[in-house]
């Protein structure tokens, strides 16, 4: 499609990836193609476009722009990140072993444990910051090595570069699931992985209006094999949605250099708040995963949690409820702020003990900065914390 590669800079992929002037009518923006099948001249007499389950010339836009953004050779867009989830793991066989972070997205754990284990996949959750762990699993069922990093939300670090090198050989294949960093902050295919998944709903969307998946890899014969499956399964998204998020990308590097200004300054503001006992942020240096997000990442990013000095469920729910400008939602990644509670919201169904063993106890807050004006947004979050301690 597109002939961006991957020497020019992150803000000129966000601004041109996969973006070509329509050759029809020199439209600047990639035309949003509402159809579902395209007229032959004669039997099997096409212009590359049958059917739009199997293409559509707005998604092949996207899917081009995916690919150069993560420095892959093929993009996929699918109507959800977990459809893309879903997808990689439809390469499997039953007998298949997979090995997974401890502190994954509650999603993903549920598709893993609750809808792939019932066809013989064996999981296995182990802490990837620890590679001797990695290790103790690794046997010659190892087909899928599932990374999340940084991860939600205590913005665990692993090292994407050592897990690679630690499966080479093997049959394994390195998956990094990178949709807390964005592109602009962290390319897993440059440091070893295989492919890279995004929920493409958060910060490469970022304006909260679309729900998808996406997956870059520059292995061809699993591109097939992925590609065969997406049009065999059909969990494809829309146009409309495509031109969104195709918009959305334009900014993508602005985004998620504001993101990180603000993350930064309410990271150090709150951590000597007298309110606030820590701040799980990778930025700082005493957080265990500094020195790697140091080295593989372009910036720390938008989330941070912090845990209250009295770690106390009310306070909690008194903070998340006097908040203006962060609002109180599940999701992340887009321009406007968010907070959440995880003991109640997003991993309510962990069991308080085994949550708690990773941090998430009663008084853990999550914020996805957005692009506010910071001092606003810091002004906000002082006044909530004073009125839940009143
Ligand atoms: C939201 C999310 C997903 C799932 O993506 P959907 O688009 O909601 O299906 C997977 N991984 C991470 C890290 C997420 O935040």
């Amino acid at each position: 499609m597109s002939d961006m590669s991957p020497h020019h800079g992150r803000g000129t992929l966000a601004v041109h990836a996969g973006v070509e002037p329509d050759p029809t009518t020199g439209a600047i923006m990639t035309p949003v193609y509402l159809t579902s099948t395209y007229v032959q001249d004669g039997v099997g007499n096409h212009k590359g476009f049958e059917y739009s389950r199997t293409h559509n010339p707005t998604r092949s836009a996207l899917e081009a722009a995916f690919a150069a953004l993560e420095h892959g050779s093929h993009g996929l867009a699918f109507a959800s990140g977990l459809a893309a989830m879903d997808t990689v793991l439809k390469t499997l066989q039953p007998g298949d072993e997979v090995i997974s972070t401890n502190d994954l997205y509650g999603g993903s754990y549920r598709l893993f444990t609750t809808v792939f284990a019932h066809y013989g996949i064996t999981f296995h959750f182990v802490d990837l910051g620890d590679l001797e762990a990695l290790k103790a699993k690794l046997n010659e069922h190892t087909r899928l090595i599932w990374v999340e990093t940084p991860t939600n939300p205590m913005m665990q670090i692993t090292d994407i570069a050592a897990v690679a090198e630690a499966v080479k050989g093997t049959e394994a294949r390195v998956v990094v699931d990178n949709t807390f960093a964005s592109p602009m902050l962290q390319n897993p295919l440059d440091l070893g992985a295989d492919m890279v998944m995004h929920s493409v709903t958060k910060y490469l969307g970022g304006h909260s209006d679309v729900v998808m998946g996406c997956l870059m890899t520059s292995d061809d014969a699993w591109e097939e094999e992925l590609r065969t499956l997406q049009n065999s399964c059909g969990a494809v998204p829309g146009p409309m949605d495509c031109f969104l998020v195709l918009r959305g990308l334009k900014t993508l590097h602005l985004r998620m250099q504001r993101h990180c200004e603000n993350g930064e300054a309410i990271a150090h503001h709150l951590a000597q708040h007298p309110a606030v006992a820590k701040v799980h942020w990778p930025g700082f240096e005493t957080h265990p995963g500094h020195q790697v997000a140091a080295r593989q990442m372009h910036g720390f990013g938008g989330m941070v949690a912090f845990t209250l000095a009295d770690d106390n469920l009310d306070t909690a729910k008194a903070v998340v409820a006097k908040t203006n400008l962060f609002t109180l939602a599940e999701s992340l990644g887009g321009v406007e702020s968010l907070i959440g509670h995880p003991a109640t919201m997003t991993h309510a169904s962990i069991p308080k003990e085994v949550r708690e063993k990773t941090g998430v106890t009663d008084g853990l807050i999550r914020l996805s900065v957005g692009i506010e004006d910071v001092q606003d947004l810091i002004a906000d979050l002082d006044q909530a914390l004073a009125q839940a301690h009143g």
